[in-house]
C-alpha cells in the first residue's frame, strides 16, 4: 500500500513518464537526433543510427556521446532536437486533478532541457504544479543513469538521508531507477513493452510498477 503522507518529495521522469509511451513522442525527438548527426558528421543514415545507438548504451543519452566523443557543443543539438511539435499530445483531466491533490514538493528530473520539458507540461496543463525542473543543463551535461545526475539531484533537492526514505520517483526506463533504489528513494516504474530488455534485467530494482500515473494515482491512500 503507498500512502500520501509517505512521501514529501515526488520526482518524476518527464518523457514517456509524464505522457503514453506508446504515442511515439520521443520517436519523433529520436528520428530528429538521427538526422543531426547525418548532417553535423556527413553520415548515411544507417551510419548515423549506429552512432546514436552506441553512444545511448555507452553513457545513457547520445548527446552525452557526442559531447565526451565528438566535442560537441550541446546547445546547437538541444535547440534541434526538441524542435518538434506534438500535435498527439493532449492534457489529461483527470492526470491533472490527481497530480493537484499530491502534497509535498513535485519535481521533474528529466535527461532533455527544461524548455522541452515546460512546453510538454504546458500541453498537459500542468506548467504550474511542479516545483522545480532539475534538467540536463543543471546536471552539466551528465544524464541519468550516471551516479553523478542523482547526486547532483540531491544537491539541487536538498535531498540527504533523513529525507531520501520520504522521496519516491517515476520513470519508464528501469536503469534510471537503479542509482535512485541504491539511495534508498522508492521506485516506480511506468510498464511498457518497450523498454522489455531494460526490465528484464534492471527489475530487481522497481519497488512498485503501474500502466500509467493515473492508474498510480487511483491507487494511493491519503492517509496512513
Ligand atoms: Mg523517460
Amino acid at each position: 500500500m503507498i500512502y500520501q503522507n509517505s512521501f514529501q518529495n515526488w520526482i518524476f521522469d518527464l518523457d514517456n513518464t509524464m505522457y503514453d509511451i506508446n504515442l511515439g513522442l520521443f520517436k519523433k525527438i529520436s528520428n530528429r537526433i538521427t538526422d543531426f548527426i547525418m548532417s553535423k558528421y556527413s553520415l548515411d543514415i544507417d551510419q548515423a543510427k549506429k552512432i546514436q545507438k552506441e553512444y545511448y548504451l555507452k553513457y545513457g543519452l547520445t548527446l552525452r556521446g557526442l559531447i565526451v566523443e565528438k566535442k560537441l557543443e550541446p546547445e546547437e543539438f538541444l535547440d534541434y532536437v526538441h524542435d518538434v511539435e506534438h500535435p498527439e499530445l493532449k492534457k489529461n483531466d483527470q492526470l491533472i486533478s490527481k497530480i493537484r491533490i499530491l502534497e509535498g514538493k513535485k519535481i521533474i528530473f528529466t535527461n532533455a532541457t527544461s524548455k522541452h520539458a515546460k512546453k510538454i507540461l504546458k500541453i498537459l496543463e500542468l506548467e504550474d504544479d511542479f516545483d522545480q525542473i532539475i534538467d540536463i543543463k543543471d546536471l552539466e551535461y551528465i544524464p541519468k543513469p550516471d551516479k553523478r545526475s542523482y547526486k547532483k539531484l540531491l544537491e539541487c533537492l536538498n535531498l540527504n538521508k533523513e529525507n531520501l526514505d520520504k522521496t519516491i520517483f517515476f520513470e519508464d526506463t528501469v536503469k534510471n531507477l537503479i542509482p535512485a533504489k541504491e539511495l534508498g528513494i522508492t521506485t516506480v516504474w511506468m510498464k511498457n513493452s518497450i523498454n522489455e530488455k531494460d526490465f528484464i534485467k534492471n527489475f530487481n530494482f522497481i519497488d512498485y510498477s503501474f500502466n500509467n500515473l493515473n492508474e498510480f494515482l487511483d491507487t494511493i491512500k491519503m492517509r496512513g
